[in-house]
């Protein structure tokens, strides 16, 4: 089976590969790299991705290394024109216009209106389970990356764990989880692979993840089944997946947890009198560790309280609340807004200056008392500082020579909320299974002595 582009980079793009496309910093659009497939009405471009910001035939985003801004196209986008635009995305590193392209500029009507479409630009981006949750099509409310990323790491997802996932919805946790658990090690015993086990009962959801898994060369990581877990539970074909984390994402995920026992267990925590040759689907030999996701109280409470009944312990309960911080230099009064725009002060501005450089001298003749060393400015290196200036604000203040941590204040602002799905995430631990056989082989291993 191909490599996963998810799983296996690549540092070029590739026909048959999807890739997403960055239109802006909040719009990304996965395709499907398409070779040429011969020539269309005359031009040999064959699938072209049409966006607002122009026009870009496939074969201009093929065999470009990955992360490459490509410009739209002009409509004259014959063979020549391919190679033309393909040394333009290795030669340029900030395209502006399309429009001198010499000898192949069109003059009708229709190819001047789609030459003024054409100085948009699209970056072309290799896939990743976080791009991935930023374009992927959505057929239910989905786990966003601050939330993943949390839980992936508390169930201890790493290479080689074998996740269970329900539902598995649009396939935003599966394509993250399925990263997570990668070992790279394709020749490997099946079974010490890592491995995610999703399962999702709406049918026409169920085979579009199963189609999206495949399109994505995933299906050696990734199976989804198509179950109702709170019957059926998460044996495969009879078996135990042998999982060591799991993650919930359904409406009442206590009612599908007497499955995840390691004895067969009715609802409620009563032990079932004839399990037959039931198997745990959890890894014996592990503990296990679970991530139930929730967007209201009344369901972690229903969850917790079966999360107890069945003995797991380590029980607790998180909201992540994630914010962006914008940090930005406040130049002492010249960025404040005024009816027309941003507008200089030049007097409070000016006063504001010689206040900051006497405080300076001020600490600096300090400092130097205290050591004789100069002092040395540390207090924003490491911050990650939006320096940029209003256009409109071009005075003498931008000529000023002062050292930029000397022009003004740094304030920080939040973000608009990053896109997430604000719910509980009840995490907890079930201890690996113990009995006279294990207690004896750990006496063995470490005997007490005495
Ligand atoms: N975590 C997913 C993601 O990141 O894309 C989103 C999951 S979505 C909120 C919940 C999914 O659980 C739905 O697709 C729903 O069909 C599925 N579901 C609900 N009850 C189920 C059950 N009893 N067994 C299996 N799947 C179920």
């Amino acid at each position: 089976a191909r490599p996963s582009p998810f799983l296996e980079p690549t540092s070029r793009t590739a026909p048959n590969t999807l890739a997403i496309i960055s239109l802006s910093k909040e719009h990304y659009q996965p395709i499907t790299l398409q070779e040429s497939i011969g020539a269309v009405d005359g031009y040999a471009e064959g699938v072209t991705l049409n966006t607002r910001f122009g026009s870009f035939p496939h074969s201009t985003l093929l065999d470009i290394p990955w992360g490459s801004q490509v410009r739209a196209s002009v409509v004259d986008t014959g063979s020549r024109g391919r190679k033309r635009r393909r040394d333009q995305v290795e030669d340029e590193e900030t395209p502006t216009s399309n429009q001198d392209d010499g000898n192949d500029t069109p003059t009708s009507a229709p190819a001047k209106k789609a030459i003024a479409a054409s100085s948009g630009f699209i970056y072309v981006l290799r896939p990743t389970p976080e791009l991935w949750t930023s374009s992927l099509p959505h057929r239910t409310q989905v786990v966003y990356t601050p939330d993943y990323s949390y839980v992936l790491q508390r169930i201890r997802a790493r290479p080689g764990t074998r996740i269970i996932e329900a539902g598995a919805g649009s396939g935003s946790f599966t394509h993250a989880s399925a990263r997570a658990v990668y070992s790279g090690y394709p020749g490997s015993d099946a079974d010490a692979r890592g491995k995610v086990f999703s399962f999702e009962f709406h049918e026409p959801r169920f085979e579009k993840m199963d189609a999206e898994i495949r399109q994505h060369s995933l299906q050696g990581i990734v199976q989804v089944t198509h179950r109702d877990v709170y019957d059926e539970g998460f044996l495969i074909n009879g078996k135990s997946p042998k999982a060591s984390a799991v993650f919930l994402d359904l409406p009442a995920p206590w009612e599908a947890l007497h499955h995840l026992a390691r004895r067969k267990t009715l609802k409620g925590g009563k032990l079932d009198e004839n399990p037959g040759d039931w198997d745990s689907p959890l890894d014996p030999n592990k503990s296990a560790y679970i991530c139930t996701f929730s967007p209201c109280i009344e369901q972690v409470t229903r969850t917790v309280t079966e999360l107890r009944t069945l003995g797991w312990t380590d029980i607790d309960m998180v909201e992540i609340a994630h914010r962006r911080f914008n940090v930005i230099r406040d130049r002492a009064g010249v960025n404040i807004p005024s009816e027309k725009g941003f507008s200089a002060q030049p007097a409070d501005v000016a006063e504001a200056v010689k206040k900051l450089k006497s405080d300076l001298k001020r600490t600096q003749d300090f400092h130097k008392a205290q050591t004789s060393q100069p002092v040395s400015d540390t207090s924003e290196s490491k911050m990650d500082v939006d320096e940029s200036t209003p256009e409109s604000n071009t005075g003498d203040l931008n000529k000023n020579e002062d050292p930029l941590w000397l022009q003004g204040r740094l304030v920080h602002r939040t973000e608009n909320d990053l896109k997430t799905h604000t719910s509980y995430l009840v995490f907890a631990i079930l201890p690996r299974e113990w009995d006279e056989a294990a207690e004896e082989a750990a006496l063995a291993k470490w005997p007490c002595g005495g």
